[in-house]
């Protein structure tokens, strides 16, 4: 047997934010000012077409990995029907993509061909661009 894969080759995360741009995007906008209020996070721009190994139209949250205990359940409870793509980021972005992922929501395709093979560097915490002043 091999011997496990340790947490600590999790640098971060990204939730990708899935939604449609006719139909659901005032539901992720409503998410993505709940998110901002509630968590010290970095949340990307809004890609209304879709945009590397994306499937849907979405915007991204990265977060440093003691975020995940109260970010993730929070999510869970709060994506109003959204797909959400929530995946560690190590060496290996397409295993962390399409074999790694936790999803919220209906799973929805990932394009892995857009994504680097093998091992590069892993992606740090990127410093947060909101300002949290409510309790998850
Ligand atoms: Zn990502």
């Amino acid at each position: 047997m091999t011997a496990p894969r340790s947490v600590a080759e999790i640098a971060s995360y990204h939730a990708h934010v899935y939604y449609d741009p006719a139909t659901t995007r005032a539901i992720a906008e409503w998410l993505r000012e709940r998110i901002a209020e509630r968590f010290s996070v970095r949340i990307g721009a809004w890609h209304d077409v879709k945009v590397g190994p994306h499937d849907q139209a979405m915007y991204q949250v990265a977060f440093a990995p003691e975020v995940f205990a109260t970010l993730m359940p929070w999510l869970a409870l709060n994506h109003r029907g959204l797909s959400i793509l929530v995946h560690p980021n190590t060496t290996n972005a397409r295993r962390d993509h399409l074999v790694d992922p936790i999803w919220i929501g209906p799973a929805l395709p990932v394009h892995g061909d857009k994504l680097p093979e093998g091992d590069h560097g892993a992606e740090p915490p990127l410093s947060p661009n909101t300002r949290p002043h409510l309790r998850p």
